[in-house]
């Protein structure tokens, strides 16, 4: 016997409905979600909520009709969606790739939400998204994810399902969610030329085109351990070299395109990030250009200036590659920011109230000796590192000397550093590079040679190759950044610790490594 009690209870979720319901009534053949869904770019009073349609990941389109199809989102201030506190209907058009960017807003300052997709009788998972606390307010800790750098074939996206358990406030992404590499069942190791088996294969050829692109974000998004993640935490994502073309910068290509023939892979390679990433509309790329350079403010505690390193930057001096140093590293002329980016955070940096400064980016600030062997006679450094370009360096740490607080996070070396950024012999702040998700494999604590660069580099403070992400943890008194590493990534499944902490007093530049852990 149906109480009407009862009846009415159910009655909403005919409206709202519940999955078994809906499906009954799907045009879709599989779940339309099989990306997943993502939050990103958090203000005080919203965030952004994504999906794509695409019930076949890997067919072309996604599989999904080429035409527009709408769909319903939902935002509630619990996780149950008692209460919708936000809600309307968007259009996933073909023109995107069948995604969707909602920009939420007129949501309280500083707490979580939930949010979920409905499209053609089918509803997505739900995600927990969170906003940034009100500009200026007095706020006394802030608690973050740093990841990035995950080769779908170099190994497993474990560490993301140790992220998903985080409390966070949000997540910096420093770019490479993709690589544009073919697939391949085998290949030659980087570091040894030896055979390297990938513990799973990327579809398709190296990218070229939008459909390529595509298929590539809809592949990497198929990883349920990268989809927990993002229906956890809002993220703060931007873009390095591999979501494009390894080691381009500007109008240049790394692998050796003809300028005019470069634009177009670049436009297309862009266009395809933000269809597969939470980001405002004012980031979306038109024709291959775009600003992408943005803040992240936390109160009065924290600033976080979002850097785009790659898309206004000069050539790499010395033909690129690790080498030793040539006249082009002292290049006058040379950029890694472009006039106008660097302008926009010269003027951030001096005018900003916050506690701390911060500089989410993608490439090594410190001028690092790569050398790995006693017997090198000359220093080698990372042309594709601000080690490269010296003038801009020495300028942009010297904005940073007086400021007493300012924290660059990096990512792009795949794996984890701690150390002083120096200017004219004095310490003016500290450098996290954060490791990877997956590339470069599993690693060890150590890769050879690293006694021999902490002994040429006495601005190291903490060396590491294993995979993982980085924590900071913020108080007005210091900044921590935890290095969070697992034990393997050539497994689904992984344990995780807590390699060391990097412990930054306020005014004090410089790191001090505590909880040391082997
Ligand atoms: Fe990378
Ligand atoms: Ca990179």
């Amino acid at each position: 016997m149906l109480s009407r009690r009862l009846f009415i209870a159910a009655a909403p979720l005919v409206v709202i409905g519940a999955p078994g319901i809906l499906r009954a009534q799907s045009v879709f053949r599989t779940f339309p979600f099989a990306l997943g869904i993502a939050s990103g770019d958090p203000s005080q009073d919203g965030f952004v909520i994504w999906t794509r349609l695409a019930p076949d990941p890997l067919e072309l389109h996604g599989g999904m009709a080429m035409t527009p199809m709408d769909v319903e989102w939902e935002v509630a201030s619990d996780d149950r969606f008692a209460t919708i506190v936000a809600k309307g209907t968007t259009v996933a058009r073909p023109e995107v790739a069948h995604s969707v960017h909602v920009e939420v807003a007129g949501l309280q300052a500083n707490r979580p939400y939930w949010y979920r997709f409905t499209a053609g009788g089918e509803r997505s998972f739900s995600g927990r998204a969170r906003t940034l606390p009100a500009a200026g307010a007095a706020m006394d800790k802030l608690k973050f994810g740093v990841v990035g750098c995950q080769n779908y074939e170099d190994g497993f996206f474990g560490a993301y399902n140790h992220l998903a358990r985080e409390e966070l406030d949000f997540v910096f992404h420093y770019g490479d969610y993709i690589y544009e590499w073919r697939g391949s069942p085998s290949s030659a190791s980087y570091f040894t030329g030896r055979l390297q088996v990938p513990v799973r294969q990327h579809a398709g050829q190296l990218l070229y085109d939008l459909a390529d692109y595509r298929q590539r974000y809809a592949q990497y998004k198929t990883d349920t351990d990268l989809q927990r993640a993002h229906a956890a935490h809002s993220f703060y994502p931007t873009f390095d070299d591999h979501e494009i073309d390894n080691n381009w910068v500007a109008g240049i290509s790394g692998s050796g395109s003809p300028a005019e023939m470069f634009e177009l892979r670049r436009a297309a390679a862009l266009q395809a990030w933000y269809e597969h990433m939470p980001v405002r509309r004012a980031n979306m790329p038109r024709f291959g250009t775009g600003t992408f350079h943005r803040t992240a403010r936390f109160g009065n505690l924290a600033e976080i200036q979002l850097l785009d390193t790659r898309s206004y930057r000069s050539d790499q001096a010395c033909d690129d590659g690790f080498k030793p140093l040539c006249e082009g590293v002292h290049d006058k002329t040379a950029q890694v920011l472009g006039a106008e980016q660097e302008a926009w955070l010269a003027k951030n940096l001096s005018s900003n109230q916050a506690r701390w400064n911060c500089l989410g980016q993608q490439i090594m600030m410190m001028s690092l000796d790569r050398r790995r062997a006693a017997n090198e006679d000359t220093r080698i450094a990372n042309m594709d590192s601000w080690a490269a370009y010296e003038v801009p360096r020495q300028r942009m740490l010297g904005r940073m000397a007086g400021l007493g607080n300012v924290i660059v996070l990096t990512g792009d070396e795949h794996q984890n550093f701690v150390g002083d950024l120096v200017h004219r012999d004095k310490v003016v702040g500290t450098e996290i590079v954060s490791t990877s998700i997956s590339s470069g494999g599993d690693g060890s604590d150590l890769r050879y040679g690293s006694e021999q660069m902490m002994k040429n580099n006495p601005e190291l403070k903490f060396l590491n190759d294993q995979r993982g992400y980085v924590v900071c943890e913020v108080t007005p008194d210091a900044w921590l950044s935890h290095f969070q590493v697992v034990d393997q990534v050539s497994t689904r499944s992984n344990t995780m610790k807590r390699r060391a902490t990097a412990e930054v007093a306020h005014g004090i530049p410089g790191a001090k490594m505590t909880g040391l852990s082997v």
